[in-house]
């Protein structure tokens, strides 16, 4: 007894269930429910469909390389029972699956912190462009408050630069006072 693969979404295919069908040239397709058969029928490619496995891989939202994959293998040649080899086939494919179920836990949540942060990036130069848009009283405000500000700096460079003068013509003159006081105290 073997769990196929549907050809259309690569979803299992439980015996007793889904449709098998084989082209003139022998070439044996499995579905998995009637939904995968009926748009094998209208010749619909499996990449283009985003809701099937091949899709999901293509467009790179699946893990596609890793070891784990590897031990899946389809082997047609019957191997002889044994218990032993069983039961250890059985615990390895648990331990398998749950390293897989990890691995693929870590794809995806690397592959989400990207695409969040493209999305903030991309947010935030939508948000940046547009700011009237969004708040238009709140961005003429700020305008306004950046004109007031940028006009008060003027203001006071201008005093200080006038201060400055004042002061550098006072200094000099006080200067040259104290010079004249500190040469009377001296002598
Ligand atoms: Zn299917």
């Amino acid at each position: 007894m073997r769990i196929l693969k549907c050809y259309f979404c690569s979803g299992p295919m439980y015996p007793g269930h889904g449709t098998t069908f084989v082209r003139n040239d022998a070439k044996v397709f499995n579905f998995c429910r009637s939904k995968c058969h009926r748009n094998f029928n209208k010749k619909r490619n499996p990449r283009k469909a985003r809701w099937t496995k091949a899709y999901r891989k293509a467009a790179g939202k699946e893990m596609v390389v890793d070891a784990t994959f590897d031990f899946e293998k389809r082997r047609n040649r019957p191997v002889k029972y044994d218990r032993d080899l069983v039961g250890k086939t059985v615990q390895a494919m648990q331990k398998i699956r749950t390293i897989q179920s990890r691995r693929e836990e870590v794809f995806y949540q690397t592959r989400m912190r990207e695409a969040k942060m493209k999305e903030k990036a991309a947010l935030q130069v939508e948000v940046k462009e547009n700011v009237e848009l969004l708040a238009p009283a709140a961005a003429s405000r700020e305008k306004v408050l950046l004109n007031v500000r940028e006009k008060v700096k003027e203001r006071q460079a201008v005093r200080a630069a006038a201060k400055a003068g004042g002061k550098g013509k006072g200094g000099q003159r006080g200067g040259s006072g104290d010079g004249e006081g500190g040469g009377m105290d001296v002598s």
